[in-house]
């Protein structure tokens, strides 16, 4: 049977100054940034935002600096990662591309590719989503039925993607297709970059429970994409999506999500507070300190070239839980007034009594997790 492996990260940075720093930029940044936009954190679309991290040079700040990013280790990554997301710093609109699209682009994309699309990315200005799913392949991603042909020129697209996270207003997706009918199952798949402005694309935006419309469907008509948009190597597209699935499931952002909650309960405490509450914040630092040491432990070997997809599994699912129950225990602590009186805390709350659901769905449900976990176990 084989074990998890949550090995420590090695590596030391000067955290404090860097944290300084990115404290004092979202100090000015997220000065007219309401509560409720605070509430929706790495899922808020808020393009001035992104534009003025470009500028501070926030975004692909990992990559190398040919490529626009300035060749930071990890862990200042992870730093402010972390500032971002405990500040609810409404930061969407690039964070797939600056999390996984971006990264993956630097390992599998061609000399061109690279040169073209990592600098806007890091400029704030170039917005990736995620075309994995499909209307018949959720939870079974090997039942994708999206294909491309190769004809000349390049390859053509035709199928459907759904529940496309910021596909309404992305200029970009990397998206999973099948380049080769006759393979069943994980057989027979590529990863292309596709330009949503190209003719042939549809778009709908799907409105979610809290009245936002943070996802939508693309329908793909016959689209051509040209030759070098094929990412890495042709019909291993399943093992590429599952190294872009690591750096997706374990991150600070399985675990941050409804932080914004601590924060505002925390501000709503004072010295005739009671001992519940107080027992309360701290069971969640502890909860918070024990997910970050294993997220943490991802970053290091992420970065050593490992794709500890199994680890991943097991952050995103103790994340996701620790992140979804927060909600309901705040609401449960609240007093009478708390409850009824409008105040920040509220605001947040409702949102994320709303929007928590869903965070046991993205990014893959935990049936799917426990299934990975029990496999690498070899439990199944
Ligand atoms: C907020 C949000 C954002 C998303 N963003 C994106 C995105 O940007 N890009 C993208 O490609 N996708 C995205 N998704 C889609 C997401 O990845 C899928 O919803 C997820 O993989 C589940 O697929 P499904 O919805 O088809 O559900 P299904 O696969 O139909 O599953 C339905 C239920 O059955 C359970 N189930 C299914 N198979 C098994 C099994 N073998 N064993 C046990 N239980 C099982 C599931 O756990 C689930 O509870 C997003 C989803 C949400 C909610």
């Amino acid at each position: 049977m084989s074990t998890f492996n949550f090995t420590p990260s090695q590596s030391s940075i000067d955290a404090a100054g860097l944290r300084n720093k990115i404290r004092d930029f979202l100090a000015t940044a997220l000065q007219k940034v309401s509560a409720r936009e605070r509430a929706y954190s790495w899922t808020g679309f808020n393009a001035n935002i992104s534009e003025a991290m470009g500028k501070a040079g926030w975004i692909g700040m990992q990559w190398p600096e040919q490529y626009g990013g300035r060749d930071a280790s990890p862990l200042e990554r992870y730093v402010v990662i972390e500032e971002l997301l405990a500040a609810g710093a409404p930061v969407g609109a690039h964070w797939i591309a600056d999390r996984q699209s971006g990264t993956h682009l630097l390992r599998y994309g061609s000399e061109r590719v690279k040169r073209e699309y990592l600098p806007k990315i890091a400029a704030g200005e170039l917005y990736f989503c995620i075309g994995m799913s499909e209307p018949n392949a959720g939870s079974d991603l090997a039942a994708i039925a999206t294909h491309a042909s190769h004809v000349d020129g390049g390859w053509k697209i035709n199928g459907a993607k759904l529940w496309t996270t910021h596909v309404v207003r992305s200029q970009m997706m990397i998206a999973l297709v099948r380049t080769d009918r006759s393979q069943q199952r994980h057989g027979g798949m590529s990863q292309f970059l596709i330009d949503l402005s190209l003719p042939g694309i549809t778009i709908k935006g799907i409105s979610d429970q809290t009245g936002e419309e943070h996802f939508g469907e693309v329908f793909f008509d016959d689209v051509l994409v040209p030759e070098d948009c094929l990412i890495g190597v042709e019909g291993e597209g399943w093992q590429q999506v599952n190294a872009e699935l690591a750096l997706e499931r374990s991150g600070p952002e399985r675990y941050l999500s409804s932080y914004r909650l601590i924060e505002e309960f925390l501000s709503a405490q004072d010295e005739t507070s009671n001992e519940l509450n107080r027992c309360a914040l701290g069971q969640w630092a502890a909860e918070l300190w024990t997910l970050r040491q294993m997220s943490l432990s991802m970053a290091g070997q992420i970065s050593e070239g490992k794709e500890p997809s199994l680890e991943a599994a097991m952050v995103k699912d103790l994340g996701a839980t620790f992140e979804q129950s927060l909600p309901h225990q705040v609401e449960a602590l609240l007093d009478d007034e708390a409850q009824t009186t409008p105040s920040a805390l509220r605001e947040v709350l409702d949102y994320l009594l709303l929007a928590s659901p869903s965070f046991s769905l993205r990014g893959g449900t935990r049936e799917i997790l426990r299934g990975i976990i029990a496999r690498g176990l070899g439990l199944r």
